[in-house]
This record gives C-alpha cells, structure tokens and sequence, in this order.
C-alpha cells in the first residue's frame, strides 16, 4: 500500500509517502518514495519537496491556506514531474495517516477517521489549541481533495503515554478538577518515544515486556519519558507540551506563582505570560540569541557567549536531574536512547548530559560517542551498567504502519 502520512502544522505541513503492508512491516520492507514540507503557509511559501533518487525541488510560491497546501503536494506526488514509483493517479494512494497531537483520555491508539470520530477530535481542541485545529485541518483537506473514498487514521502524540498510573498522570490540585475538566499530564511525542523504544527492542532482540528505558527527544520541542515493562510509566511534558524539559522557546517547568507576579510586574494578561513562557522562554529566553541549538553552542565555542554556555548548562542540567528521577521511578534502568534533532546529533550535549552519571551506571564512551550524528549506535563505555544509545526517531513511519494496521484491524502493538 501507498501511504501518504501528513503531519499539518500551524503554519507548515510535512509529508512522506511510504509503500508498506503488513508483510513489509514484518520485514521492516517498507520504503519510503517521497517527502517534503510546505513551510509558512499563509505568506510567501517555501516549497521543498523530493522523491527517492531524484533531487529535490525547492521553490516559493504564495499559498493561502492548508488546503491549498495539500492540493499542491498531492498534484505533485501524482505528476509525471515527480515520477513516484507506482503513483500515478489519486487512486495509487491508498490511505492517508495524520500525525494528531492531542487524543485526551478518549484516544489511547490510532484509528480510523470517521464523521463521530473528527468530532470526538474536535472536542480536544480545547486542550490543544495551537495544534489539534491545524491537524483537523489537513483531515478536512484531504476530505476535499480525495472525496471520501480514501481511508484516513489518526495517531495521537499523547496516544502512547495511556499507560501512566494516576500517581504519575495527575497534578496535586483538587481532584475535582480532573473529574470536571480533565486537568492532568496527556505527554507528548509519543510516537517517536514509542519508535525509539520499539527500535531498541528490535536491536536487543527483547521482547515488549522487558523493555526498562528512559527515552530522550531533544529537538526543537524536548521531553523524556519514563518506559517500565514496554510501557509510558511518567513523561516530562504534561496537559500541555509547556511543561517539563527547556526547550528551544518554552520554559520547561516553572513555578506557576511566577505567572501572577510577571502579569502583576508587567501588566500582562494571562495569556500574554503563557505565550512568553511558549515563545520567548527556554534557550531563546535565556541566550537572548536564537532557539537554535547548532547556533548556540557556536556562539558559545567561537565566541565564549556567557548567555549561550549557561542556556547550554541549563538544559542539560535540568535533562539530568529528569533521568535521575525517572531512574527512581523505573528501578532497573538498561539504557538512556537519545533521539531528536539534537539528541540525534549534538555529541556535546549528550556528553553534557552523561557527566558525572557514574554513580547512576552511566559511563559514555567519548570516541564512540563523537563518531555518531544522526546515526543509530551505542556509545556507552563497555562497563556501564546502563547502555547509552542514539537512535534517529522515524514518527513518518510509525504513522505509515499505523495507517495499515488499522485499514487490516491488525493489533497495534
Ligand atoms: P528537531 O525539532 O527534532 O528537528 O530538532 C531541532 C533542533 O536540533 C535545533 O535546535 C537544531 O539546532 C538542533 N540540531 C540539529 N543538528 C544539530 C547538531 N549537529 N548539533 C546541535 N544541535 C543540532
């Protein structure tokens, strides 16, 4: 099957198309046939897109809105231009699968998409107000685009982390926030911690329920999660990708008192501190610089920055004291799997983030460690107790497989 994975975001949308079925699946055959981004939707857009074994193409061109968007990225995926292996018509794709970022308590896998369930989804905006809409918006596209011939599914990035205990989902405010409003931690990233566990499993030759792990996804947006027996038992983020880990805009946990003395000091609304505490807080914040980490350990190397070494000391610091705790929540911890932008490729921080971590069984392998960017690896030292691994996530993938599972009502595992 031809599978067609969207991910919409706010003002982008990222796509792959990926040929996979179940007995690719089994054989890890699938193959991915193209992908692209259609980055800054509703201005000048920037169009990059690239099918395998062809250069990419890049241009501009002003496109209005997501719908337009995905018009533009399935007449390219079906043109002779592109020349897609077997795609030669809207009919070569058989099923479309979208990244959805919240699925509340309501979703705890992927499914398929039908009138009752786009409603079900709907009615999470509330907790997801700068993602859910722009996801819902490439389902509706696709509506359009497709009629309502082609199967459509949904894997939720909070889907993953169902299997957090109460202890560890609800916050210490009345409990009657929860029951009325559903106040707790969701989590975020979940396919990509899910892909990064799955793949470890795989490397290990383990199985499901033997898998004791602390992932990291460390991009632009960060979080770790706790997995016991194969399972999400505690994640960094929380009702909101706000919480937990500094990131490259949001300030990770705070204390929420900080919220009315910032709106008292400043006169700010509440809505005004939240959106600094998304937009110009964690490394951005405290560099005064840029959300970019390359950026920033070169301001830091080139130029001794103060600002741009403590954002670097700050974040790894703050890393570390999570897996100290979640090493505490799991007890018998195998491996740290470092995965995202820079989890995948900043040597640096991951040895930042292993200094000193002797007393916890971790102890890097500095060669082995400079020697992977955006490669799958251990660097651990041979005698660390706790395996120390790179593993580039894939949440395309995850999501193609997904997509065929449920169009076969195969189990998802
Ligand atoms: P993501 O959101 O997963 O795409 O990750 C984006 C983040 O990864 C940005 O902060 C990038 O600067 C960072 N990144 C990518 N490559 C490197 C690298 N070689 N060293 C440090 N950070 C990197």
């Amino acid at each position: 099957m031809n599978i067609l994975v969207l991910n919409s975001g706010s003002s982008s949308v990222k796509f792959q198309v990926i040929e996979t079925d179940l007995d690719l699946i089994a054989k890890s055959g699938d193959k991915k046939l193209a992908s692209g981004i259609i980055e800054r939707i509703g201005s000048e857009s920037i169009i990059s897109f690239k099918a395998e074994g062809n250069p990419p193409v890049k241009q501009t061109a002003p496109i209005r809105d997501h719908k337009i968007a995905i018009d533009k990225i399935v007449k390219w995926i079906i043109s002779k231009e592109a020349n897609v292996p077997n795609i030669k018509s809207l009919k070569d794709i058989h099923a479309v699968g979208h990244r959805m970022v919240h699925g509340g308590e309501k979703f705890t896998r992927s499914v398929m998409l039908n009138e009752q369930i786009i409603r079900d989804i709907e009615d999470c905006i509330e907790l997801a107000p700068l993602h859910n809409p722009a996801n819902l918006k490439g389902v509706y596209a696709v509506n359009d685009i497709f009629g309502n011939g082609v199967p459509q599914i949904a894997v939720f990035d909070t889907a993953f982390h169902h299997t957090m205990p109460d202890h560890a989902y609800l916050y210490a405010i009345p409990y009657q926030m929860y029951r009325r409003y559903k106040v707790r931690r969701y989590g975020f990233h979940g396919t990509s911690h899910r892909y990064v566990a799955y793949r470890y499993r795989l490397l290990n030759n383990l199985p499901k329920k033997q898998v004791n792990v602390i992932t990291l996804h460390l991009g632009n947006g960060s979080s770790v999660c706790a997995i016991k027996n194969g399972n999400s038992i505690d994640t960094s983020m929380g009702m909101t990708p706000l919480e937990g880990l500094i990131m490259g805009t949001r300030s990770g946990d705070v204390d929420p008192a900080i919220i009315q003395f910032l709106s008292h000091k400043e006169g700010y609304s509440l809505a005004e501190v939240e959106s600094i505490l998304n937009k110009e807080s964690g490394l951005l914040g405290i560099s005064g610089l840029t959300n970019d980490m390359r950026e920033i350990i070169a301001e830091a190397e080139e130029h001794d920055d103060r600002r741009a070494k403590l954002a670097i000391t700050m974040y790894c610091y703050r890393i570390r004291k999570y897996i100290g705790s979640y090493i505490a929540a799991i007890g018998n911890v195998q491996a740290l799997i470092f995965t995202g932008g820079i989890g995948e490729n900043s040597d640096l921080i991951r040895a930042k983030i292993c200094e000193g971590m002797e007393i916890m069984g971790i102890k890097i392998d500095q060669d082995k460690n400079k020697e992977l960017h955006g490669k799958e690896g251990l660097f651990s030292d041979d005698k660390s107790a706790v395996a120390l691994w790179s593993i580039p996530t894939n949440e395309e993938l995850l999501i193609a497989r997904d997509t065929v599972r449920c169009i076969e009502k195969a189990p998802l595992p």
